[in-house]
């Protein structure tokens, strides 16, 4: 059999990691996955319950911003890949409390980095970076983001990221480290936080409250079902070109609005109320500030050079991600 390597896997109790290492320890059945996460209240270890026992899942319990303890890592697993996903995610979070992604998603960035410089002294090992559309900031209605599209973050969560990206690619061009980035668009899909649109719409409905949905609901993003964007994940860190950087998207655009009536109706047929239907509690709230109005992404160059395009269709992906959070909200 192949020697087998350990990738250090960061953030992978949240939503995005933790339906990627189940995907990752299966498709790649010589590698050992060190997942280190902090466990804030973004992360959840029962989302990792199905690869707790596998003999080469290993958890750490930190923080990438831990100099001694991500050098321990590295040292002890003998660490030849980084698949980076740890982040302070949440946009409104960053509204209200920005301290912590400046700290996590740069910092914590620049830590790894400078870590596996060190510690791979110019051997060729990769470090994966994950990051958004968001860094491209606003899209009229017209034209894609494409990987040469202009950086332009609107929020304290989308600059940080852009910062983040910076630090990756400037390793490339000062230390000639193996480094790729990927830029996705929103995800959705099982395991993903409460706090987020697809969830609260669902949790909201079920619960008689009002569906808050902000401004008039025009807000429209590119929605990629988060499996096809863990494939995606695997081909590029397998397959990509050093110092290149790939775009993600689900060629999938709609807007806020839409996506509370999808679900509505689906949750109309699931769970029926007893009178009536769930989308008369839609209710439109005060917009998020700077909120970027819509983000679409032009996939060609992934499809072309890795041959990965989205699977999953949307109505079926919607069904399976209502499906998930009912059975979770009625336990
Ligand atoms: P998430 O918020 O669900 O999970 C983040 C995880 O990182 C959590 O498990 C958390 O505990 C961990 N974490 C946070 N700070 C940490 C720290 N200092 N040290 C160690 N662990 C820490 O996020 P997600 O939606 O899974 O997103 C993962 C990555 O993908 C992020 O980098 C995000 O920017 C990017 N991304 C997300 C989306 C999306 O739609 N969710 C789209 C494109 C890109």
């Amino acid at each position: 059999p192949k020697e087998s390597k350990s990738v250090l896997i960061t953030g992978g109790a949240g939503f995005i990691g933790s339906n990627f290492i189940p995907y990752f320890l299966d498709v790649n059945p010589n590698v050992n996955v060190v997942n280190l996460d902090k466990l804030t209240y973004a992360g959840n270890s029962d989302n990792l319950k199905e690869v707790e026992y596998h003999s080469r899942y290993n958890f750490i319990l930190g923080d990438i911003c831990d100099k001694v303890l991500v050098t321990r890592l590295f040292e002890n697993y003998d660490i030849s890949g980084v698949i980076h996903f740890a982040a302070e995610s949440h946009v409104d979070n960053s509204i209200s409390s920005p301290h912590d992604f400046i700290r996590t998603n740069i910092e914590g960035t620049f830590n790894l980095l400078e870590i596996a410089r060190t510690y791979w002294n110019g051997k060729k090992d990769r470090f994966h970076h994950i990051s958004t559309d968001e860094v491209f900031g606003s899209l009229e209605e017209e034209g894609y983001f494409k990987e040469d599209s202009k950086y332009a973050p609107n929020s304290p969560y989308s600059a940080s990221k852009a910062s983040a990206d910076f630090l990756v690619r400037s390793y490339r061009h000062t230390y000639d480290m193996n480094v790729v980035t990927t830029n996705c668009s929103n995800n959705y899909g099982p395991k993903q936080h409460d706090e987020k649109l697809i969830p609260t719409i669902i949790r909201t409905a079920i619960n008689g409250e009002e569906i808050p949905i902000y401004g008039k609901g025009n807000n429209i993003r590119d929605w990629l079902y988060v499996s096809d964007h863990c494939i995606g994940i695997n081909k590029v860190f397998n397959q990509g070109i050093a110092g290149e950087t790939y775009l993600l998207g689900g060629n999938n655009e709609k807007d806020n609005l839409t996506i509370a009536h999808k679900v509505c109706s689906i949750l109309d047929r699931l769970k029926p109320l007893k009178k009536g239907k769930y989308a008369s509690q839609i209710k439109f709230v005060q917009d998020r500030a700077g909120h970027d109005f819509r983000y679409a992404i032009d996939t060609s160059k992934i499809k072309k050079e890795l041959d990965w395009e989205a699977k999953e269709n949307f109505d079926r992906g919607l069904e399976k991600t209502v499906t998930y959070y009912l059975d979770k909200y009625t336990i």
